[in-house]
Order: C-alpha cells, then sequence, then structure tokens
C-alpha cells in the first residue's frame, strides 16, 4: 500500500490538469475556478478549497466528485513524476485514479506472476483508453 502526499510539491508535478481525460468537463472547469478564486482571496478570509473539489492529484485524495469525464481519452498519470517516484507502475496501479480511487485502495493487484500481472494491467488500461 502506497500513500501519496497532497501537498504543494506533488501538485506542482501532476500532469492531471493537462489530461484529456477531464479537459472537456464542465464540472471540472468549475472546479478550477473555485481554486483560482481561493488562491486571489485575503488569506484572513480562511476560505480554502476541500481537496476532494481539487481536479488533480487524484492518486493522493481519491475518485472525481464530477460525473463528466471522459475515460476513453489516455491518462497522463505515465510521464508524471510522481507517479515515476512512488514507482506507482511496479506497485500495480491501473492509472485513472480519478475513477479507481487513490493510490492507497487502487494499487494492489493480487496476482502473483508478472505476466499474469502485466495481462491484467493492460485489461485494466484498455478499459477506459479508446485510441483513435
Ligand atoms: S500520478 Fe496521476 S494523479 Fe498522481 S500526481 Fe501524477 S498525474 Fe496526478
Ligand atoms: S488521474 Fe489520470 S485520467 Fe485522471 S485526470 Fe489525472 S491524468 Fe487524467
Amino acid at each position: 500500500m502506497i500513500e501519496i502526499d497532497f501537498n504543494p510539491e506533488n501538485m506542482e508535478k501532476c500532469l492531471c490538469a493537462e489530461c484529456p481525460v477531464q479537459a472537456k468537463s464542465s464540472c471540472v472547469k468549475d472546479q478550477w475556478k473555485e481554486m483560482e478564486e481561493a488562491s486571489s482571496a485575503d488569506i484572513d478570509s480562511g476560505f480554502v478549497v476541500d481537496p476532494e473539489k481539487v481536479p488533480k492529484l487524484y492518486c493522493a485524495t481519491g475518485k472525481t466528485i464530477c460525473g463528466d469525464l471522459y475515460f476513453h481519452e489516455e491518462c497522463q498519470c505515465k510521464d508524471c513524476d510522481v507517479w515515476k517516484e512512488n514507482d506507482l507502475e511496479a506497485r500495480g496501479a491501473p492509472a485513472y485514479f480519478c475513477k479507481n480511487g487513490e493510490a492507497s485502495e487502487c494499487c494492489e493487484i493480487d496476482v502473483e506472476e508478472d505476466e499474469s500481472r502485466e495481462a491484467k494491467l493492460r485489461e485494466l488500461r484498455r478499459t477506459y483508453y479508446t485510441p483513435v
């Protein structure tokens, strides 16, 4: 089991903001707007965004609360430094954390042999991504 920290360093590394899976989501656009407003608010106002409403770093926070993401686009996680630094490939992460939930919940694929594990991962990823 692996826990990814919800911190500014990982936020900076996260590639979800450029991901086509959520690029057209109006719900996600509203979340970005809320984040912008929070970041420009007076620090004493106490206006902070709930992590579950932050449209990135899903490997730390878990599934999106938005219902209009398009999972047939390709997840960007495998190019992300958080993915690489935490060895999420070897840990069996299926990526698409916005759909599958946080890394601590989804990264243990119960398959012993490498070949079977690879096949299982390919199957999981193909479920979401349909190249055009
Ligand atoms: S692994 Fe995916 S969800 Fe996690 S920080 Fe990287 S791009 Fe974001
Ligand atoms: S977890 Fe993957 S699919 Fe979801 S928004 Fe981030 S990069 Fe895209």
